[in-house]
């Protein structure tokens, strides 16, 4: 079982996503609150911590504690929009603190579809210098891609695109939009996405992965969109697998331990076959009513199969 805890180290950012799940508050991590966070992950048997939201490169303590995670045998691992680490000399102080893996957001191969959803001109020129300082770094580099409006015609043609210029990437998450906590404005509420669209691009592109030898996981995906691709979904994964997440929030929710996940489930997803192992819709009723589902008929043996392949993938 692996464990991962996510801590957020700061609350504001050099983009201004209009999906943003997490908006500013301007609030740092004191340097003693976070020791005693990354020591209760320690005690609980985490083996990996995420340094996350907003832009974790904005903490000038970035690097030492990557070093402190190193000295104590926690792994550390980076969410980043790529702004930073477009200068080479900064990414080699976060590989010379033994920074394992960075997960860059990268929302589009099309440079104005995402300098658009960041709301910051340059920054996917910026994010291409990244992914390529941290590869020659020596630093792992997965990436992470919000589906949203604005790119859900062509995942398939964003991973095209990663694999040909980036070959050293081996892994890609999809994460579904999270409507709940973003900014409610005209242009954010524009960026929710159309689940019948999305479809048949998510799958050409867990196809092209699958063919290419990566890997890739989903989040907030019921699986009636990804069949085939069961394993792939995060949630599915914790279910099967029966993991937790421990996340520490820079605002009112403070520490949130995930043991459920499930969301919503609609009426027919009672006849569904893979009720049991799909987490169904996220924010179904306030934000995603427009989604309908389409209820599988899985033989006994083929839930079977899924179960055992997530458990050794
Ligand atoms: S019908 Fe419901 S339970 Fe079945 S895969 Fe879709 S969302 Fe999941």
């Amino acid at each position: 079982m692996a464990n991962i805890g996510y801590l957020q180290v700061n609350r504001h950012c050099n983009n201004a996503c209009h999906f943003c799940s997490n908006p500013s508050n301007w609030n740092n991590i004191t340097y003693g609150r976070w020791i005693e966070l990354i020591d209760e992950f320690i005690k609980n048997n985490y083996s990996w911590v995420i340094f996350t939201w907003w832009e974790p490169t904005l903490s000038s303590d970035l690097p030492k504690w990557i070093s402190y995670c190193k000295q104590k045998w926690l792994w550390s691992r980076i969410i980043s929009n790529g702004m930073m680490c477009a200068s080479y000399d900064y990414t080699k102080r976060l590989a010379d603190s033994w920074l394992e893996l960075v997960h860059f957001s990268v929302y589009s191969c099309h440079a104005k579809v995402h300098d658009f959803l960041t709301d910051t001109p340059w920054s996917w020129l910026k994010l291409m210098k990244s992914i390529t300082n941290a590869l020659k770094c020596g630093i792992r580099v997965q990436i992470n891609t919000v589906i949203n409006h604005y790119n859900e015609d062509h995942l398939d043609k964003t991973v095209k695109f990663l694999v040909k210029h980036f070959p050293p990437i081996r892994h890609f998450v999809w994460n579904n939009l999270d409507a709940e906590m973003m900014r409610k404005t005209d242009v954010a509420m524009t960026t929710l996405p159309d689940f019948n669209k999305f479809k048949p691009s998510l799958k050409n592109a867990m196809d092209f992965l699958e063919w290419n030898w990566r890997t890739f996981r989903a989040e907030k995906m019921p699986l009636c969109y990804i069949r085939g691709y069961e394993r792939c979904s995060t949630e599915t994964r914790k279910i099967i697998k029966n993991e937790e997440r421990l996340i520490y929030f820079l605002d009112f929710r403070e520490q949130i331990r995930e043991v459920d996940f499930y969301h919503e489930k609609l009426s027919e997803c009672q006849q569904c076959d893979l009720n049991t192992i799909c987490s169904g819709i996220y924010e179904w009723k306030k934000y995603f009513s427009y989604v309908k589902v389409y209820p599988q008929k899985v033989s006994k043996e083929e839930i079977e199969k899924i179960i055992k392949r997530t458990n050794i993938d």
